[in-house]
């Protein structure tokens, strides 16, 4: 059996689980946020296409992530795969970054707590926080929302596993986007 006939959420656990089993299939919670965002911009990033990092419009996840919460949080890095930051009530916080990217921080936040209760055996209650708007929402796993995420994981192998990037759909978010010139210049 090759890597290929396995299901892709079998394969992330097997390997987060067991060192000794060797896949190059990983998930972020980038990916998953790049994944919920634009698929195609998921596969330039995993091609590792360079782009320009001091564009401040490459960074407008990462951003708000850094200094719009002034609460004390911790970041914890998981196997070097996952860097939830934990509230010292021990619950996961993920920054909602702006209006338009509430659904990705949800599903980079679901894929935290699901990895946490799958890989580590630890069950963690999340918290959606939006800086801007003073308010904060109740995230958790349940049977619909790790359906979600495993969806998702299975979503992103078919993508970083395609030779060519899904074709360029205009978003919203296309011109503060990196990859905006390979996708809409003649
Ligand atoms: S410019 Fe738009 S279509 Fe192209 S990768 Fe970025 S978000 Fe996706």
């Amino acid at each position: 059996m090759t890597e290929h006939d396995v299901d892709p959420v079998d394969l992330l656990l097997e390997s987060a689980r067991d060192e000794a089993v060797e896949s190059s299939f990983h998930v972020t919670g980038v990916m998953m946020q790049y994944y919920e965002v634009c698929e195609r911009e998921l596969w330039f990033e995993s091609r590792d296409i360079e782009i320009d990092r001091e564009n401040p419009n490459v960074v407008r996840g990462t951003h708000v992530d850094e200094t719009a919460y002034d609460e004390k949080r911790r970041n914890l890095s998981i196997d070097g795969r996952i860097a939830p930051d934990l509230l010292d009530d021990g619950r996961v916080v993920e920054v909602k970054p702006s209006s338009t990217l509430v659904e990705p921080a949800r599903l980079q936040l679901l894929y935290y707590l699901w990895y946490l209760d799958r890989v580590v055996g630890v069950e963690k209650e999340g918290v959606l926080a939006h800086p801007t708007e003073r308010k904060r929402e109740s995230v958790e796993l349940t049977e619909e929302t790790a359906q979600q995420v495993e969806d998702a994981i299975r979503g992103i192998y078919d993508v970083v596993r395609s030779e060519t990037p899904p074709p360029a759909t205009e978003k919203p978010f296309c011109e503060s986007c990196a990859y905006y010139d390979f996708c809409w210049s003649c």
